[in-house]
């Protein structure tokens, strides 16, 4: 029985429907979980259920085999490669999302029970406010009095003596900002979410004591969260009530292999850095990304229907939102959108609007395509 009539029978479908199976093709603008690149997704397929003649999927191997060491261990590599990470920084791969790291920051890094935080969306915000069941998260600064639409002025900020660190949302996703300057911390570490601009530019990891992320926007699966991290603030002695899973140094120590890690996911994510690796690393990712931004933010700047929400000097690569000023006509656009196959085009729940969010797996071709859509709409609505 060849290959395919198998698996025809474990679907239940006839062996003409299994090789007609085909993904429809969409330009995916979602904020995240968002577009992989198509390859990864092929690669990964074709491995599924027998990764490299081992008889078994990445799924079903144990986290403790030589097949895994080599996946996660490749991974690791290829991340310090393409971010050029120092070898005083631990790569972690861990669960529970960003959002979990709101709290594992604190509860690791307080040690005298202060942090500065730079609040410029409702990601900042909420990290922000778990902090504070841990010790004093201090507002340093806040663009709330504009909805978010801009990144404060942070070459000056009153930064308290003791603050243990300076905590920053790097893209805001939801609102299209991202911090192009870093903040004058005064001395004191800088810890940033990347979850929405990872592996989108180059970086200078030096400047960091933490780089964190979610990776299901820019590099694989919901479930993984990469974190990278100064060996010096990976300690033993903090906030007594953090859980043995929050400890950085527990999974630290152990190579992130403390308990059984979200496998299949870094496996993932090993692929996608290959990937970026294959289109020329992060200088690479930079150009492809600034130029997909500027078809967008070029023809926002002209349209007479629809309008950039965010000031110029602080726009993101990434994310992308934009209205008509209009709710029902923002409403019928992203109705037609939708239909046309430029789905998930609706701005987040709490802001409305428009928010296209073009990662790095977002070809070009897309953008190009939506802005055609976006131009044939405006005739059509004048
Ligand atoms: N930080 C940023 C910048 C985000 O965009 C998100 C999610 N979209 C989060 C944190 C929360 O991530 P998670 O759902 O993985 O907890």
């Amino acid at each position: 029985m060849t290959r395919i009539a198998k698996i025809a029978i474990l679907l239940t479908m006839t062996e003409q429907e299994v090789l007609t199976v085909s993904r429809e093709k969409v330009y995916n603008f979602s904020a995240g979980p968002s577009m992989m690149p198509e390859s990864v997704l092929n690669k990964a397929g074709s491995e599924i259920s027998d990764y490299m003649g081992s008889g078994m999927s990445v799924m079903e191997m144990s986290h403790r085999s030589k097949a895994y060491d080599a996946i996660i261990k490749e991974a690791e590599k290829d991340i310090r490669e393409l971010m050029n990470i120092p070898d005083n920084y631990k790569v972690l791969f861990l669960q529970g999302g960003a959002s979990q790291q709101f709290a594992a920051v604190p509860m690791n890094l307080m040690k005298n029970g202060k942090a500065a935080y730079i609040i410029t969306g409702q990601w900042a915000k909420k990290a922000y406010q778990e902090a504070q069941k841990y010790g004093e998260a201090v507002a340093v600064a806040s663009s709330a009095d504009k909805t978010f639409s801009y990144i404060p002025d942070c070459s000056d900020l009153d930064i308290p003596e003791d603050a243990d660190y300076v905590y920053i949302c790097e893209n805001n996703t939801i609102y299209g900002t991202k911090f192009w300057q870093l903040p004058n911390t005064k001395g004191k570490d800088l810890v940033a979410d990347v979850s929405s601009c990872f592996l989108s530019e180059p970086v200078d990891v030096t400047k960091y004591g933490v780089i964190y992320g979610g990776v299901q926007k820019n590099i694989g699966p919901a479930g993984v969260v990469i974190a990278i991290i100064r060996e010096d603030l990976i300690r033993d002695d903090v906030n007594p009530a953090t859980p043995t899973m929050l400890k950085w140094k527990t999974q630290a120590d152990a190579d992130s292999l403390y308990n059984t890690p979200p496998c299949y996911g870094i496996y993932i994510c090993g692929k996608v850095f290959k990937w970026i690796k294959k289109m020329g690393g992060l200088e690479a990712m930079k150009a492809h990304n600034e130029k997909k931004a500027k078809i967008l933010y070029d023809f926002l700047d002209q349209s007479k229907l629809f309008k950039g929400t965010v000031e110029k000097k602080d726009r993101s690569l990434m994310n992308v939102p934009f209205v008509t000023g209009n709710e029902e006509l923002d409403a019928k656009f992203v109705k037609e959108a939708t239909a046309a196959g430029f789905v998930n085009l609706k701005g987040h729940r709490t802001v409305g609007g428009m928010r296209a969010s073009i990662y790095n797996a977002m070809p070009i071709e897309g953008v190009e395509k939506l802005v055609e859509f976006m131009k044939k709409f405006e005739a059509e609505n004048a």
